[in-house]
Protein backbone atom coordinates (compact mmCIF):
# COMPACT_ATOMS: atom_id res chain seq x y z
CA UNK A 1 0.00 0.00 0.00
CA UNK A 2 1.66 3.33 -1.13
CA UNK A 3 0.60 6.98 -0.09
CA UNK A 4 1.83 10.37 -1.70
CA UNK A 5 3.20 12.86 0.86
CA UNK A 6 5.00 16.26 -0.49
CA UNK A 7 5.09 14.49 -3.91
CA UNK A 8 7.25 11.88 -1.92
CA UNK A 9 5.86 7.62 -1.94
CA UNK A 10 5.43 6.60 1.14
CA UNK A 11 5.08 2.58 1.60
CA UNK A 12 3.67 1.74 5.24
CA UNK A 13 5.10 -1.01 7.51
CA UNK A 14 2.27 -3.55 8.13
CA UNK A 15 2.62 -3.15 11.92
CA UNK A 16 4.43 -0.46 14.20
CA UNK A 17 7.21 -1.72 16.99
CA UNK A 18 5.81 1.48 19.17
CA UNK A 19 3.91 -0.71 21.66
CA UNK A 20 6.86 -2.24 22.71
CA UNK A 21 9.23 1.02 23.10
CA UNK A 22 9.27 2.02 26.65
CA UNK A 23 9.52 5.79 26.18
CA UNK A 24 10.28 6.42 29.76
CA UNK A 25 13.56 4.30 29.83
CA UNK A 26 15.20 5.36 26.29
CA UNK A 27 18.78 5.34 25.79
CA UNK A 28 20.56 7.47 22.83
CA UNK A 29 20.02 6.28 19.36
CA UNK A 30 19.06 2.33 19.85
CA UNK A 31 15.82 1.87 19.20
CA UNK A 32 14.71 2.89 15.85
CA UNK A 33 10.88 4.03 14.18
CA UNK A 34 9.07 2.11 11.93
CA UNK A 35 10.31 4.04 8.89
CA UNK A 36 13.00 5.43 6.83
CA UNK A 37 13.98 7.22 3.93
CA UNK A 38 15.86 5.51 0.89
CA UNK A 39 17.23 7.37 -1.67
CA UNK A 40 19.61 5.79 -4.04
CA UNK A 41 21.96 7.74 -6.53
CA UNK A 42 22.44 5.65 -9.91
CA UNK A 43 22.77 6.38 -13.69
CA UNK A 44 24.58 9.33 -12.56
CA UNK A 45 21.56 11.20 -10.76
CA UNK A 46 19.84 11.10 -7.63
CA UNK A 47 16.70 9.20 -7.46
CA UNK A 48 13.74 10.55 -5.83
CA UNK A 49 13.58 9.68 -2.15
CA UNK A 50 10.97 7.08 -0.68
CA UNK A 51 9.79 6.50 3.04
CA UNK A 52 9.81 2.33 3.39
CA UNK A 53 9.31 0.28 6.32
CA UNK A 54 12.83 0.23 8.65
CA UNK A 55 14.85 -2.86 7.02
CA UNK A 56 17.84 -4.05 7.08
CA UNK A 57 20.06 -3.52 3.57
CA UNK A 58 21.57 -5.73 1.78
CA UNK A 59 25.28 -4.73 -0.16
CA UNK A 60 27.76 -6.54 -2.22
CA UNK A 61 30.49 -7.48 -0.84
CA UNK A 62 32.89 -4.88 -3.07
CA UNK A 63 30.64 -2.11 -2.05
CA UNK A 64 32.89 0.99 -1.75
CA UNK A 65 31.79 1.50 1.38
CA UNK A 66 33.49 -1.33 3.32
CA UNK A 67 37.01 -0.72 1.36
CA UNK A 68 37.61 3.08 0.75
CA UNK A 69 34.72 4.50 3.75
CA UNK A 70 33.25 7.05 1.66
CA UNK A 71 30.25 7.82 3.97
CA UNK A 72 29.42 11.38 5.67
CA UNK A 73 26.46 11.73 7.92
CA UNK A 74 24.30 14.39 10.60
CA UNK A 75 23.08 14.43 13.31
CA UNK A 76 19.65 16.43 14.34
CA UNK A 77 16.82 16.06 16.64
CA UNK A 78 13.01 17.11 16.42
CA UNK A 79 11.13 18.08 19.15
CA UNK A 80 7.60 18.01 20.13
CA UNK A 81 5.83 21.05 22.48
CA UNK A 82 2.80 20.82 24.80
CA UNK A 83 0.40 21.11 21.81
CA UNK A 84 2.48 18.13 19.95
CA UNK A 85 3.59 20.57 16.91
CA UNK A 86 6.81 19.22 15.85
CA UNK A 87 10.20 21.25 15.48
CA UNK A 88 13.27 21.27 13.71
CA UNK A 89 16.26 23.22 14.79
CA UNK A 90 18.59 25.20 11.90
CA UNK A 91 17.62 22.29 9.53
CA UNK A 92 19.39 24.05 6.80
CA UNK A 93 22.50 24.12 8.21
CA UNK A 94 22.28 20.28 7.96
CA UNK A 95 21.75 20.13 4.59
CA UNK A 96 24.49 22.51 3.58
CA UNK A 97 26.91 20.59 5.93
CA UNK A 98 25.94 17.36 4.93
CA UNK A 99 26.79 18.66 1.24
CA UNK A 100 30.47 19.89 2.37
CA UNK A 101 31.29 17.03 3.63
CA UNK A 102 30.19 14.87 0.27
CA UNK A 103 31.81 17.31 -1.86
CA UNK A 104 34.87 16.30 0.37
CA UNK A 105 34.51 12.91 0.12
CA UNK A 106 33.75 12.77 -3.84
CA UNK A 107 30.37 11.77 -3.30
CA UNK A 108 27.42 13.05 -5.50
CA UNK A 109 25.85 16.15 -3.19
CA UNK A 110 22.12 15.68 -2.88
CA UNK A 111 19.29 18.04 -3.77
CA UNK A 112 18.26 20.26 -0.90
CA UNK A 113 14.64 19.55 -1.72
CA UNK A 114 14.72 15.52 -1.92
CA UNK A 115 16.33 16.24 1.84
CA UNK A 116 14.01 18.20 3.28
CA UNK A 117 10.99 17.15 1.45
CA UNK A 118 11.72 13.57 2.45
CA UNK A 119 12.46 14.45 6.03
CA UNK A 120 9.17 16.13 6.66
CA UNK A 121 7.24 13.25 5.00
CA UNK A 122 9.31 10.65 7.15
CA UNK A 123 8.48 12.62 10.73
CA UNK A 124 4.90 13.18 9.15
CA UNK A 125 4.37 9.07 9.05
CA UNK A 126 6.75 8.48 12.26
CA UNK A 127 5.41 11.74 14.71
CA UNK A 128 4.33 9.15 17.19
CA UNK A 129 7.70 8.68 17.59
CA UNK A 130 9.04 11.66 18.68
CA UNK A 131 8.61 11.47 22.35
CA UNK A 132 7.22 14.19 24.69
CA UNK A 133 9.31 13.91 27.99
CA UNK A 134 11.68 16.76 29.06
CA UNK A 135 14.60 16.09 27.60
CA UNK A 136 13.94 13.81 25.24
CA UNK A 137 13.63 14.03 21.19
CA UNK A 138 13.90 12.20 18.42
CA UNK A 139 17.13 11.85 16.53
CA UNK A 140 17.37 11.84 13.33
CA UNK A 141 20.72 10.06 11.67
CA UNK A 142 20.61 11.10 7.73
CA UNK A 143 23.87 9.70 6.44
CA UNK A 144 25.12 8.96 2.61
CA UNK A 145 27.59 6.07 1.63
CA UNK A 146 29.12 4.40 -1.73
CA UNK A 147 27.11 1.19 -2.49
CA UNK A 148 28.51 0.94 -5.58
CA UNK A 149 30.69 -2.05 -6.71
CA UNK A 150 34.13 -2.60 -7.20
CA UNK A 151 37.96 -2.88 -6.00
CA UNK A 152 39.58 0.12 -7.86
CA UNK A 153 40.02 2.65 -5.03
CA UNK A 154 38.23 5.22 -7.39
CA UNK A 155 34.58 7.29 -6.27
CA UNK A 156 31.48 4.43 -6.73
CA UNK A 157 29.13 5.19 -9.24
CA UNK A 158 26.31 4.16 -7.04
CA UNK A 159 25.35 5.50 -3.35
CA UNK A 160 22.54 5.01 -0.99
CA UNK A 161 21.08 8.50 1.59
CA UNK A 162 18.97 6.62 4.19
CA UNK A 163 17.59 9.04 6.99
CA UNK A 164 16.95 7.35 10.38
CA UNK A 165 15.19 7.92 13.32
CA UNK A 166 15.53 7.15 17.31
CA UNK A 167 13.59 8.22 20.14
CA UNK A 168 16.04 9.16 22.62
CA UNK A 169 15.75 10.34 26.10
CA UNK A 170 18.25 13.31 27.68
CA UNK A 171 21.51 12.64 26.58
CA UNK A 172 22.88 12.56 30.12
CA UNK A 173 27.00 11.72 29.96
CA UNK A 174 27.53 12.90 33.70
CA UNK A 175 30.32 15.35 34.20
CA UNK A 176 33.42 13.78 32.41
CA UNK A 177 36.99 13.89 32.95
CA UNK A 178 38.76 14.20 29.61
CA UNK A 179 42.71 13.84 28.71
CA UNK A 180 44.31 16.47 26.55
CA UNK A 181 46.27 14.48 23.77
CA UNK A 182 49.19 14.45 22.67
CA UNK A 183 49.84 11.89 20.51
CA UNK A 184 47.03 11.49 18.16
CA UNK A 185 45.53 13.63 16.26
CA UNK A 186 41.95 13.78 15.43
CA UNK A 187 42.44 15.53 12.04
CA UNK A 188 45.22 17.53 9.80
CA UNK A 189 45.28 20.76 7.80
CA UNK A 190 43.98 19.66 4.13
CA UNK A 191 42.23 16.58 6.03
CA UNK A 192 39.01 15.97 6.31
CA UNK A 193 38.27 17.21 9.88
CA UNK A 194 35.49 19.56 9.17
CA UNK A 195 33.40 16.60 7.24
CA UNK A 196 31.18 14.23 9.23
CA UNK A 197 32.72 11.71 7.35
CA UNK A 198 32.68 8.12 9.10
CA UNK A 199 36.28 7.65 8.85
CA UNK A 200 36.77 10.57 10.98
CA UNK A 201 35.21 8.65 14.32
CA UNK A 202 36.27 5.18 13.35
CA UNK A 203 40.54 7.04 13.60
CA UNK A 204 39.19 8.08 17.20
CA UNK A 205 38.14 5.42 18.64
CA UNK A 206 41.58 3.88 19.31
CA UNK A 207 42.73 6.87 21.29
CA UNK A 208 39.79 7.11 23.04
CA UNK A 209 40.10 3.49 24.43
CA UNK A 210 43.91 4.70 25.52
CA UNK A 211 42.07 7.25 27.25
CA UNK A 212 39.59 5.22 28.84
CA UNK A 213 41.85 3.02 30.24
CA UNK A 214 43.87 5.74 32.00
CA UNK A 215 40.44 6.61 33.66
CA UNK A 216 39.40 9.52 31.33
CA UNK A 217 36.03 9.28 29.79
CA UNK A 218 37.42 11.68 26.15
CA UNK A 219 39.66 12.63 24.61
CA UNK A 220 40.79 16.61 24.02
CA UNK A 221 41.98 16.96 20.27
CA UNK A 222 44.77 18.84 19.95
CA UNK A 223 46.28 20.43 16.72
CA UNK A 224 48.12 18.00 14.80
CA UNK A 225 51.08 20.14 13.89
CA UNK A 226 52.35 21.14 17.88
CA UNK A 227 49.70 19.65 20.19
CA UNK A 228 49.65 22.91 21.90
CA UNK A 229 46.05 24.30 21.00
CA UNK A 230 43.07 22.48 22.19
CA UNK A 231 40.76 21.97 19.29
CA UNK A 232 38.06 19.64 19.76
CA UNK A 233 36.71 17.39 22.73
CA UNK A 234 35.98 13.82 21.77
CA UNK A 235 32.70 14.73 18.46
CA UNK A 236 31.83 18.30 19.99
CA UNK A 237 32.87 21.32 19.79
CA UNK A 238 34.98 22.24 23.12
CA UNK A 239 34.35 25.74 24.96
CA UNK A 240 36.67 26.96 27.71
CA UNK A 241 35.50 29.64 30.44
CA UNK A 242 38.97 31.44 31.63
CA UNK A 243 37.10 34.04 34.02
CA UNK A 244 34.42 35.41 32.44
CA UNK A 245 35.73 34.92 29.40
CA UNK A 246 34.01 32.20 26.85
CA UNK A 247 36.36 30.87 24.21
CA UNK A 248 35.94 28.76 21.38
CA UNK A 249 38.17 28.05 18.61
CA UNK A 250 37.61 29.31 15.08
CA UNK A 251 36.90 26.65 12.69
CA UNK A 252 39.02 25.53 9.94
CA UNK A 253 39.63 22.44 8.29
CA UNK A 254 40.33 20.77 11.28
CA UNK A 255 37.66 22.04 13.42
CA UNK A 256 33.99 21.10 12.63
CA UNK A 257 31.43 24.12 11.98
CA UNK A 258 29.17 22.55 14.90
CA UNK A 259 25.65 24.13 14.71
CA UNK A 260 25.27 23.92 18.61
CA UNK A 261 28.87 25.62 19.05
CA UNK A 262 27.45 28.29 16.73
CA UNK A 263 24.36 28.90 18.18
CA UNK A 264 25.92 28.97 21.68
CA UNK A 265 28.26 31.89 20.80
CA UNK A 266 25.15 33.89 19.05
CA UNK A 267 23.09 33.37 22.32
CA UNK A 268 26.24 34.04 24.54
CA UNK A 269 26.40 37.28 23.13
CA UNK A 270 23.13 38.04 23.15
CA UNK A 271 23.57 37.92 27.39
CA UNK A 272 26.02 39.55 27.17
CA UNK A 273 29.04 37.05 28.16
CA UNK A 274 32.22 38.09 26.97
CA UNK A 275 33.05 35.88 23.97
CA UNK A 276 35.75 35.28 21.98
CA UNK A 277 36.80 33.15 19.03
CA UNK A 278 40.26 32.05 18.71
CA UNK A 279 42.97 29.42 19.12
CA UNK A 280 43.27 28.22 22.67
CA UNK A 281 46.80 27.29 24.06
CA UNK A 282 46.78 24.04 26.38
CA UNK A 283 49.28 26.41 28.32
CA UNK A 284 46.97 29.03 29.13
CA UNK A 285 44.27 26.45 29.80
CA UNK A 286 46.79 24.58 32.89
CA UNK A 287 47.94 28.02 33.75
CA UNK A 288 44.29 29.10 34.22
CA UNK A 289 43.50 25.93 36.02
CA UNK A 290 46.43 26.50 38.41
CA UNK A 291 45.79 29.91 39.11
CA UNK A 292 41.81 29.71 39.55
CA UNK A 293 40.77 31.41 36.70
CA UNK A 294 39.69 28.40 34.79
CA UNK A 295 36.20 28.28 35.24
CA UNK A 296 34.52 25.92 32.98
CA UNK A 297 34.91 23.62 30.68
CA UNK A 298 32.10 21.74 28.29
CA UNK A 299 31.94 20.04 25.01
CA UNK A 300 28.66 21.38 22.26
CA UNK A 301 26.61 19.23 19.89
CA UNK A 302 23.60 18.13 18.91
CA UNK A 303 23.07 14.68 21.13
CA UNK A 304 24.41 16.09 24.28
CA UNK A 305 23.73 19.74 24.00
CA UNK A 306 26.48 20.44 26.70
CA UNK A 307 28.29 18.29 28.27
CA UNK A 308 30.28 19.86 31.22
CA UNK A 309 33.92 18.76 31.77
CA UNK A 310 34.88 18.08 35.61
CA UNK A 311 38.69 17.78 34.89
CA UNK A 312 41.45 16.99 32.62
CA UNK A 313 44.16 15.69 32.35
CA UNK A 314 47.64 16.52 31.12
CA UNK A 315 51.52 15.51 30.75
CA UNK A 316 50.68 13.47 34.12
CA UNK A 317 49.31 15.69 36.00
CA UNK A 318 45.40 15.99 37.10
CA UNK A 319 43.32 19.16 37.27
CA UNK A 320 40.21 19.54 38.88
CA UNK A 321 37.37 22.57 37.73
CA UNK A 322 35.50 23.96 40.26
CA UNK A 323 31.87 23.12 41.35
CA UNK A 324 30.08 26.85 40.52
CA UNK A 325 26.47 27.25 41.41
CA UNK A 326 25.73 28.81 38.04
CA UNK A 327 27.49 27.83 35.15
CA UNK A 328 27.90 28.95 31.81
CA UNK A 329 26.99 25.43 30.49
CA UNK A 330 23.59 25.20 32.57
CA UNK A 331 22.04 28.78 31.42
CA UNK A 332 23.16 28.06 27.95
CA UNK A 333 21.80 24.52 27.66
CA UNK A 334 18.45 25.70 29.18
CA UNK A 335 18.37 29.12 26.37
CA UNK A 336 18.81 26.76 23.64
CA UNK A 337 16.87 24.30 24.66
CA UNK A 338 13.92 26.15 25.43
CA UNK A 339 14.33 27.37 21.76
CA UNK A 340 14.75 23.91 20.19
CA UNK A 341 11.37 23.09 22.40
CA UNK A 342 9.26 26.11 22.03
CA UNK A 343 9.01 26.79 25.41
CA UNK A 344 10.78 30.54 24.77
CA UNK A 345 10.78 32.99 22.04
CA UNK A 346 13.06 32.74 19.39
CA UNK A 347 14.65 35.59 18.01
CA UNK A 348 17.40 34.04 15.72
CA UNK A 349 14.93 32.59 13.88
CA UNK A 350 16.10 29.15 14.41
CA UNK A 351 13.49 27.39 15.16
CA UNK A 352 11.69 24.94 11.95
CA UNK A 353 7.92 24.36 12.30
CA UNK A 354 6.82 20.93 10.86
C1 LIG B 1 28.84 16.72 14.78
C2 LIG B 1 30.09 17.22 15.39
C3 LIG B 1 30.11 18.36 16.21
C4 LIG B 1 28.86 19.07 16.64
O1 LIG B 1 28.11 19.59 15.60
P1 LIG B 1 26.57 19.97 15.86
O2 LIG B 1 26.14 20.56 14.57
O3 LIG B 1 26.56 20.96 16.96
O4 LIG B 1 25.87 18.71 16.23
C5 LIG B 1 31.33 18.82 16.67
N1 LIG B 1 32.48 18.18 16.37
C6 LIG B 1 32.50 17.08 15.61
C7 LIG B 1 33.80 16.42 15.32
C8 LIG B 1 31.31 16.57 15.10
O5 LIG B 1 31.33 15.45 14.37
Amino acid sequence: MSTIINDIEIIKAETSKIKDIDFDNLKFGSVFSDHMLECDFKDGKWQKPKIVPYHPITLDPSAKIFHYGQSVFEGMKAYKDTNNDVFLFRPTDNIKRLNISAKRMAIPELPENYFMDGLKALLKVDEAWIPTNEGSSLYIRPFIFASGNGFHASPANEYKFIICTAPSGSYFSGKVKVLIEETYSRSANGGVGFAKAGGNYAGQFYPTQLAIDKGYQQVIWTDDNTHEYIEEAGAMNIFVRINDTLITGPTSDRILDGITRKSIIAIAESKGIPVEVRKITVKEVVDAAKNGELKEMFGAGTAAVISPIAGFGYKNEDFDLPELKETYASLLKKQITDIQTNKSEDSFGWRYKL
